[in-house]
């Protein structure tokens, strides 16, 4: 039935969907998809198949998948740069990387205070050209998605490194940092933490961090919103402020001000999320073993 894969709370999220859209199955065969990054000027999609160790592409033009990087040193969370360059969270090579213009690779984080970092998760460019990365410990918890190895830092953090290089962390009361966006017009930065997979008293959530003046740095946070199906992992923001947000039964949809608006269902848990398509109006999604999309009447920010 059209629409039967939509739960509307609130007739907001009747406008921000197209009752008629389909869910797209682009491809399947993943152990845990995560990552989805859209790159404009070639009209593709990678996205990360963490156990697996590979890197996956879809082509626009064709639908043609293929691999696009095996091994890979178990990437995670990606994110497009200003200048169009993949930056890249790496759980075996605990960093965070970028994909130079000549095919090249450069780190551009992998230790804080002289200590290696956890497993770099998920990642976001603020529009002053810093990269905000959230660095908790399930690419070094076991040898699934990475190599199982002690954690040199003393908790799961988040991060900032700035364009000149420097690295500051940013914040430090969460258990599991996790996926991690900022609002319009950047007065917030949203993190989600999946602390519960480690800390049982922990609540599945996304806390909200108001950005300080210089850009480079946050004010203490609060929770924002709670998740009520599995936990949010990834997720992405929308030019009007909605957060479109993975979640244990599909992707949640949030307002700015935290209302839950509705849900696309998925049969599958979501880990992640992103806007593509030349519209930047189709959100793909990386949930479980398949990768889909669906056309929706939202822009992702750029
Ligand atoms: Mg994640």
């Amino acid at each position: 039935m059209p629409g039967e894969h939509y739960e509307i709370r609130d007739e907001r999220f009747a406008r921000l969907i197209h009752s008629n859209a389909s869910i797209d199955i682009l491809w399947t065969g993943g152990r845990w998809t995560e990552g989805p990054a859209y790159l404009a000027a070639g009209r593709y999609l990678i996205w990360s198949d963490i156990p697996n160790d590979r890197i996956m592409r879809w082509d626009e033009m064709s639908g043609a998948v293929s691999i696009f990087e095996e091994p890979c040193r178990n990437q995670n969370g990606h994110t497009v740069d200003r200048q169009g360059r993949l930056i890249a969270c790496e759980h075996r090579g605990r960093c965070v990387s970028r994909y130079e213009i000549d095919g090249s690779r450069t780190i551009l984080a992998d230790s804080y205070q002289g200590r290696r970092l956890n497993s770099p998760n998920d990642v976001v460019v603020k529009s002053d050209g810093s990269i905000w990365f959230t660095d908790p410990s399930y690419g070094i918890d076991s040898d699934y998605e990475g190599d199982a190895s002690p954690m040199e830092q003393d908790g799961r953090h988040v991060y900032r490194i700035d364009p000149t290089g420097g690295i500051t962390r940013v914040i430090d009361d969460m258990k599991q940092p996790n996926g991690l966006a900022f609002s319009p017009d950047e007065s917030f930065l949203y993190v989600a933490d999946t602390g519960r997979t480690h800390f049982p008293d922990c609540e599945p959530k996304i806390r909200r961090y108001p950005v300080a003046a210089d850009g480079t740095s946050v004010a203490s946070g609060e929770d924002f919103v709670f998740c009520e199906a599995g936990l949010f992992d990834g997720f992405r923001v929308d030019t009007a402020g909605n957060i479109w947000c993975s979640a244990g039964d599909g992707v949640h949809c949030f307002t700015l001000d935290g209302t839950l608006l509705g849900k696309i269902l998925i049969g599958e848990v979501v880990a992640n999320v992103c806007f593509g398509g030349p519209k930047r109006n189709r959100l793909f999604i990386c949930s479980t073993t398949t990768l889909r999309a669906i056309y929706v009447n939202a822009q992702g920010l750029r």
